[in-house]
């Protein structure tokens, strides 16, 4: 990551307002970080390249007082507020040049009641350390389709994973959590404490306090049938492949990541480059039945790879490059079907991106996620059919407006009647994109409980819903 050389960057680092580092670490028993500091570097760094902030500090806490106390010290101080938990934000809201860094990171404990079938787990965990550890019970929560995502990020947004047709989304399985506030109050939370703050947290994001730990429901899941499966990607394949994905039992969540085919060793040289469809498939239940439910996605086209196998379901998170950090311009949506025109319209926009790598990643939803009633979660699109994210990859960070204006375009070209957006994969994307997650009387409601907890704004790094009164 470039140094940045910018005095007044320097200076306020030096001296960031009335913020001793000394001080600071007498008060913590976490770490505390700053610039200099050998980790500096690294604890900056988040999942996406090209941001390049340089936080005056990043506290990494121990427990909920050590939470409080930092944020105290952001309403003391009056600098930014950034909080993180896994570090994969798309707008890479877990950092802040100039700001304090609250970073979850080593508060990772997890206590798995195997008889009742709960969990407590910190918020520091990641995706796929919460899913071994289940599974060593044969007990899962569901998730998303990557290990290294942080557990606080995605669940607050909604989370929606390999289990979302079978069990709903992460906060369909959230019984309750403890989330310190504005005020620096600890409060514990569930369907009968403190209601209206625990409906705003599955789906409304970190806008209404910091999460110190959340309690899951953990489903029986031990061996699943599922893995990946690339086809050649032609109009009849990507659509054929949405229909049955839709038409499964919810036992069956699938993904379909539409892209040229990435030069790896076990895919024939001679597809290198080329459209395909990287389907990740995962189904629980019966392995002869998954076998069978999955027998007409096989025969789509002859397949080009095919891994999809009894497996223990954590393999479905294999291991990540710890230093893979893409830079993105992408745009989240749904749409309610996918026919032969519109797949003909992702192939073309596919193949005129001049990105490192261009994608359309599809999502089968319904099942589960769509049985809980529109407004009883702070994530309302229930009723959405098929979440879409287009993205393409670069290197020069000078190219963001040719790849900005490509995914602008593309969005437009795909879009239906749905018109709302997953508030986890939003970007910069502008405020109103952040209403269109929270469409209806979801907004409204949302505001007023920022204002009963956060009137003055201060966790705003983020898709940010501002207060009913108006700050
Ligand atoms: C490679 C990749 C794959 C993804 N796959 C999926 C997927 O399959 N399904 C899905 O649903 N989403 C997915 N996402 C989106 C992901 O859920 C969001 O980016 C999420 O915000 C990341 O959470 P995090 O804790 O890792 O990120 P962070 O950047 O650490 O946190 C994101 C924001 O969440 C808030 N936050 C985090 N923890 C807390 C807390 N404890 N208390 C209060 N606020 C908090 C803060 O506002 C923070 O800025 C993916 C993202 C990436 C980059």
């Amino acid at each position: 990551m470039a140094n940045k050389t910018n005095s007044q960057a320097l200076q306020q680092e030096a001296n960031p307002t009335a913020l001793s580092i000394p001080q600071l670490r007498s008060m913590f028993k976490g770490q505390v970080i700053s610039s200099g500091h050998s980790d500096y570097d690294q604890a900056r760094t988040v999942f996406y390249g090209g941001i390049d902030r340089r936080p005056a500090v990043i506290i990494r806490v121990r427990n909920a007082d050590e939470v409080a106390r930092v944020i105290s010290l952001a309403r003391e101080t009056g600098l930014p507020l950034a909080v993180r938990s896994g570090g994969h934000s798309v707008a890479g809201h877990c950092v802040t040049d100039g700001g304090i860094v609250l970073d979850l990171s080593d508060m990772r404990d997890l206590q798995i009641d195997i008889e009742g079938q709960t969990a407590w787990a910190e918020a520091g965990l990641t995706a796929g350390e919460y899913t071994t550890a289940a599974a060593a019970h044969g007990l899962a929560t569901g998730f998303g389709d990557t290990g290294s995502v942080g557990i606080g990020g995605l669940t607050l947004g909604g989370g929606v994973g390999y289990l979302v047709r079978k069990y709903g989304l992460t906060i369909d399985d959230l019984l309750a959590a403890d989330i310190v506030t504005a005020e620096g109050q600890l409060l514990h939370l569930d369907a009968n404490t403190n209601p209206d703050l625990f409906w705003a947290i599955r789906g409304g994001g970190g806008n209404f306090g910091v999460v110190t730990r959340f309690q899951f429901r953990l489903h029986k899941v031990d061996s699943v049938f599922g893995g990946m499966l690339f086809l050649p990607a032609t109009a009849d394949t990507i659509a054929s492949f949405m229909e049955l994905a839709e038409a499964a039992p919810d036992e069956l969540s699938a993904i379909a990541n539409v892209m040229p085919a990435p030069p790896m060793p076990f895919l024939p040289a001679e597809y290198h480059g080329k459209l395909i469809i990287m389907a990740m498939l995962v189904y629980t239940g019966d392995v002869g039945e998954g076998e069978r439910i999955i027998k007409p996605f096989r025969a789509l086209a002859t397949p080009i790879a095919d891994m999809v196998k009894p497996m223990q379901y954590p393999e479905i998170y294999p291991p990540e490059q710890g230093d893979y950090h893409p830079i993105a311009a992408s745009r989240t949506m749904f749409i309610d079907r996918i026919d032969h025109s519109v797949a003909e319209t992702i192939i073309s926009y596919l193949q005129a991106s001049t990105g490192m790598m261009a994608v359309t990643q599809l999502r089968a939803l319904g099942g589960a996620m769509a049985r809980v009633p529109v407004d009883a979660t702070a994530f309302a699109h229930r009723k959405s059919h098929i979440m879409v994210n287009v993205a393409a990859l670069y290197e020069r960070p000078e190219e963001k407006a040719i790849h900005e204006a490509w995914v602008t375009d593309f969005a437009k070209a795909l879009e239906q009647d749905d018109h709302g957006a997953y508030v986890n994969f939003l970007g910069e994307d502008g405020e109103a994109r952040i209403r269109a997650a929270y469409p209806g009387g979801t907004w409204d409601r949302l505001r007023e409980v920022k204002a009963r907890y956060d009137p003055d704004n201060l966790f705003r790094l983020n898709q940010n819903i501002p207060p009913a009164n108006g700050k």
